[in-house]
């Protein structure tokens, strides 16, 4: 993938500030971060987003992501950790090789993830949740 900027950090073609590395997963600072020690988790070899990542590779991701998580979490004394996939530029997916954010997080930091004045219709949620189930055991 030429043109991917993760997979030009992974083949030390530009820098990144790494935090980890093994034969499968890098991880290093996000480069502008939501708060200072925000990380990008990403499998060395390139896929687009989450869903089209092999599950073996998925486990590897978020045992590292885990792993970050802990460190992160003491190194800047973060009061919560957002762990955070975008899939497709519809979620905010930016970058188009898969990776997890890891946010540390401060009650009094402002940053509002999301919110939802939705509601389903009476019998609509259990109509949806029953085809998303037969999709599931397709
Ligand atoms: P996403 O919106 O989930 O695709 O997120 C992409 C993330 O990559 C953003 O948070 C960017 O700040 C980050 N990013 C883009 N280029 C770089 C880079 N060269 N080094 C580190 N992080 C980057
Ligand atoms: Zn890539």
């Amino acid at each position: 993938m030429e043109d991917c900027i993760f997979c030009k950090i992974i083949k030390g073609e530009i820098p990144a500030d790494k935090v980890y590395e093994d034969d499968r997963v890098l991880a290093f600072l996000d480069i502008s971060p939501i708060n200072k020690g925000h990380i990008l988790v990403v499998p060395k070899e390139h896929f687009e987003n989450l869903l089209e990542t092999p599950d073996e590779l998925v486990e590897k991701l978020v045992l590292a992501g885990k792993k970050i998580g802990l460190a992160v979490r003491e190194v800047v004394r973060a009061e919560g950790i957002n762990v955070g996939i975008n899939n497709g530029s519809a979620a905010g997916q930016v970058v188009f090789h898969t990776h997890i954010h890891i946010i540390p997080r401060f009650s009094d930091d402002g940053y509002k993830l999301w919110g939802s004045d939705k509601k389903y219709e009476l019998g609509e949620g259990r109509e949806l949740a029953q085809k998303i189930q037969e999709q599931l055991n397709n």
